[in-house]
């Protein structure tokens, strides 16, 4: 085992050398965390029918719907016309119905249709709606269980409220939008033991109306949302500065949907970064180290960018997990611009400055993470640590999930970023480490017999 993580000699005290040589001679128990799940082959065969055609060929289709802003034309000849965000819709459903009919109808292609009334950024009552197809999990005793891709396919210029003019949005998120359709296409192919939705939303230019609704109706409806994946501006602008092997994932670290009791826990116990939503962007930096698809990701321990927002929003606001992929570098120039040169610069958000071939990148990580979290099992439940008295120990106790085959227990340094060791318990639902739960954060995962590791859950104390 390589310990991950050394500190600088000079701060080394007596007491961190003994931890250090306890680690040392754990060897036989632990392991790297990096050394633990191997990939799926049947995963890795599907990631490879991501296809940058499809994905660029997808993202000029709604470009030339010329716009897609909520509060255009959406009638039956808009429609017949193919100009506005009522002919946009009624395309990416059919994309989706074609999908279904390649996998003998293996997706339920849906719509979420509602009247929004008016608002700052809605002049008029508007009917938002959000297409989505659904990919049943096989397993009844785990398709009750959901991860959810999405990403917003209506678009804006330079004025929210220009209903006529060209909004390509291009970047701005044609590419999310081809992310949840390429997602779609390539694993219908498969089947899992859990629910894969894939979601398109209106309204994010307006005030994240598709998405609030969208996730309104899941808390509501009890949906078990076990993560949300946002893709919002994935196209990986070709700009010199820009890093098309990195891409951002934003996550919240106090949950917004946190009720006093949970915050008060969150304060004592440092748990300031052990929301649900961090442990997903937790997973697809795992995820993206066993299925390599040629981009990774940059943790950013963050709810979203400076003065921005997006759709992942709407489900923290429910309380479910969800986090954001955006590039690494924005050009702003070519966000909500109406298309123009001004002074020598090209303003407007148009394919010709999207790199597809990031976009697909992009695409495989989403389905990579999809795939991995709806073949495992159920992450455990009533994930709980013993406090009842002061022992240098820890005991950790959990209640059993369908599927699983055993158990492993992951920890991190309270100061580290990811989990930096894991230990198998086999199947069991208690297991007693000697290691101070004082001085590092733990999570319990399941594993399926072909390896299919769940999210991890943070114990919380057990008197
Ligand atoms: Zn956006």
């Amino acid at each position: 085992m390589t310990c991950k993580k050394i500190a600088p000699k000079s701060s080394i005290t007596p007491r961190m050398l003994a931890l250090a040589v306890w680690i040392a001679v754990s060897v036989p128990r632990l392991h790297a965390i990096d050394a633990g799940p191997v990939p799926d082959p049947k995963i890795a065969a599907a990631l490879q029918q991501v296809s940058t055609e499809h994905v660029r060929a997808n993202i000029e289709k709604l470009v030339s719907f010329g716009t897609r802003l909520t509060l255009s034309a959406q009638n039956p000849a808009s429609i017949a016309s193919g100009r506005g965000i009522g002919a946009a819709r009624e395309w990416i459903r059919s994309e989706f119905e074609r999908y279904s009919k390649d996998c003998s109808g293996c997706l339920e292609v849906k719509t979420d249709s509602f009247t929004e009334g008016k608002a700052d950024r809605i002049p008029q009552p508007t009917q938002i709606t959000n297409v989505y197809a659904v990919l049943k999990g096989t397993d009844p005793q785990n398709d009750k269980r959901i991860v959810l891709v999405t990403g917003h396919y209506d678009s804006r210029n330079s004025d929210t409220f220009d209903a006529q003019g060209d909004a390509p949005g291009a970047n701005d998120d044609a590419s999310g939008t081809a992310v949840s359709l390429e997602c779609a296409r390539v694993l219908s192919k498969l089947k899992f033991p859990a629910t894969i939705v894939f979601l398109t939303v209106a309204g994010e230019e307006q005030g994240l109306n598709g998405s609030g609704h969208f996730a309104k109706m899941a808390k509501e409806q009890g949906w078990k949302l076990e993560a949300v994946l946002n893709n919002d501006i994935v196209g990986g602008n070709k700009d010199p500065e820009q890093d098309a092997g990195v891409v951002r994932v934003f996550s919240e670290g106090v949950p917004a949907a946190a009720d006093e009791k949970q915050l008060r826990l969150i304060r004592n116990l440092g748990g300031e970064s052990d929301s649900p939503s961090r442990e997903v962007a937790r997973y697809i930096a795992e995820v993206s180290r066993i299925y390599d698809p040629g981009i990774k990701p940059l943790l950013i321990f963050r709810l979203d960018r400076y003065l921005r927002g997006g759709d992942h929003y709407s489900f923290n606001q429910q309380g479910f997990a969800a986090i954001r992929f955006t590039e690494f570098r924005e050009n702003y120039t070519r966000q909500h611009q109406n298309i123009r040169t001004e002074n020598g610069i090209e303003y407007g958000d148009l394919p010709k400055y999207v790199d597809f071939e990031y976009v697909a990148r992009v695409a495989k990580l989403n389905a990579a993470t999809l795939a991995a979290l709806a073949s495992a099992p159920a992450p455990p439940a009533d994930v709980k640590i013993v406090t009842k008295d002061l022992v240098n120990d820890s005991t950790l106790k959990w209640s059993p999930s369908a599927g699983t085959t055993g158990y492993e227990v992951v920890w991190r340094a309270t100061s580290a970023p990811e989990w930096e060791h894991v230990q198998s318990v086999g199947n069991k639902t208690e297991a007693t480490l000697d290691l101070s739960k004082d001085n590092v954060i733990f999570g319990v995962r399941a594993v399926d017999n072909e390896g299919h590791r769940s999210l991890p859950v943070v114990p919380v104390p057990e008197r």
